[in-house]
């Protein structure tokens, strides 16, 4: 098994720093995903990253495709975001008062997505939890609607399962969640329009919101089809109920204006309200959620519904994310996008050559490669990946110095920072990684 082979083992330090952590720590690791559970092994504990790389406790270099979960769109320790942050300490790290920071930052997000307003968060859990909650009090309804397989953080009446049937109320996802609080939770299979139609035509005028990813990525990236997400904004405004757009992983990060610079921009509608978090932070905590002015109007101190943070819009976060979103131009994106595509084809042809099963799907720049034959369309399809064939490729990237998510369920993540010499070195770990997925 993975956890057996010691061809999986991470060098000597690591080793001896999660053993460390393991004592201290639950799983060893601060977010679950971080811990290799899925692949076998022991995680690279990493002691610094420039650019496109990571180098762990024991020195060994890796390109990285993990780019902290989506934030790194520039890449590691990039010398103007560096610059800024360091500016911004040496004038204090946080007052507790509002900042130019803030202000700037909102313009900058309002200027390139569909919110008109918008409130800032330390992390992309509370930007849906408080989403969720306006949606309940502007609507004075309850229920929420989402799809399986779409991950929107930790928050309790989001981290539910479907119960059996199509249409009914969701159970807990985890221990710890009261039936009550995913009670009045709905969960739907993802790129079906027949079951939004069937939960509206029943529920419609209980739903407050349906939140949805803008293009799931959590469960790899499965892209809405033609017209699903105009279709869930039409009907949600047909029953007086939100339209929930969670951008945190794609927004800024899929094109310029988020997944919905690929279709609510060009189909002319938009979301009611939208979360953001990880690349608008620039690596820093920090996470927003925006929306129509009158929707927004509802927020205490303006109107009724309560929300606060003592570090919400914090100086040195804001600063990061400012200034990465202002270095993240066109050409940036141009570039993230040409080297998924030469990834995405590489990769294919070396599970092709391998006989593996796979396939490739993206939305904008971000992409996964799911074990299995597609099309990916919803969760019951991305549960079909082969996990033990990634574990072994997983493992095999490794080796040879490319650290991709440690699980079948991900996105690849590139950066600006990602050069050739990167690239080269992805491509030349892929055909062996191919093989020993096989
Ligand atoms: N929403 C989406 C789409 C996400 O991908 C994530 C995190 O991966 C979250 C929300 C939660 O964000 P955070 O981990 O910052 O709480």
């Amino acid at each position: 098994t993975p956890e057996t082979d010691e061809r999986l083992d991470a060098g000597p330090h690591s080793r001896a720093l999660m053993q460390r952590a393991h004592a201290v720590t639950p799983g060893g690791v601060n977010s679950p995903v971080r811990a290799f559970n899925a692949v076998g092994g022991s995680p690279r504990f990493i002691r610094s990253a420039q650019g496109p790389w990571l180098t762990d406790v024991d020195g060994k270099r890796y390109v990285d495709l993990i780019c902290s979960w989506g934030p790194m769109l520039l890449g590691h320790a990039h010398p103007e975001v560096q610059a800024a942050v360091q500016a911004a300490v040496a004038r204090g790290t946080s007052y507790g008062t509002p900042t130019e920071p803030e202000v700037e930052l909102a313009e900058e997000i309002v200027a390139r997505t569909p919110v008109e307003k918008v409130r800032f968060v330390s992390s992309g859990t509370e930007a849906t939890m408080s989403a969720i909650r306006l949606a309940r009090g502007f609507t004075g309804r309850d229920v929420v609607v989402k799809f399986a397989g779409c991950y929107h953080g930790h928050v309790d009446a989001l981290l539910a399962s479907a119960g059996s049937g199509l249409v009914t109320f969701a159970l807990p996802g985890t221990p710890g969640v009261p039936a009550s609080s995913t009670e009045l939770t709905l969960v739907l299979p993802y790129n079906d329009r027949a079951a939004v139609e069937a939960v509206f035509a029943e529920h419609g005028d209980r739903i407050a919101c349906l939140v949805t990813e803008a293009a799931p990525g959590n469960m790899g990236v499965v892209p809405p089809e033609p017209g699903f997400n105009a279709f869930l904004a039409e009907t949600c405004a047909k029953h007086g109920a939100l339209f929930v757009s969670d951008e945190v992983m794609t927004g800024f990060r899929v094109t310029r204006e988020g997944q919905w610079g690929l279709d609510g921009k060009v189909e002319g509608w938009r979301p009611d309200l939208v979360t953001f978090g990880k690349v608008m932070g620039g690596g820093f905590p920090a996470a927003a959620f925006g929306g129509r002015a009158d929707v927004m109007g509802h927020l205490a101190p303006e109107g009724p519904v309560y929300q606060a943070g003592t570090l919400s819009g914090n100086p040195i976060a804001t600063t990061a994310g400012l200034t990465t979103l202002r270095l993240a131009t066109q050409e940036v994106y141009d570039h993230i996008g040409g080297a998924a595509d030469v990834l995405k084809q590489a990769a294919s042809e070396a599970l092709s050559a391998a006989g593996v099963a796979h396939t490739v799907q993206s939305t904008g720049t971000m992409f996964s490669v799911f074990l299995c034959d597609g099309p990916v369309r919803d969760f019951n399809d991305a549960s079909r990946t082969d996990a033990a064939a990634y574990a072994a490729f997983f493992h095999s990237m490794l080796d040879a110095g490319v650290y991709l998510p440690p699980s079948a369920y991900e996105a690849w993540f590139l950066s600006s920072a990602h050069d050739d010499e990167a690239v080269q070195t992805v491509l030349d770990a892929l055909p062996a990684a191919a093989r020993a997925a096989a």
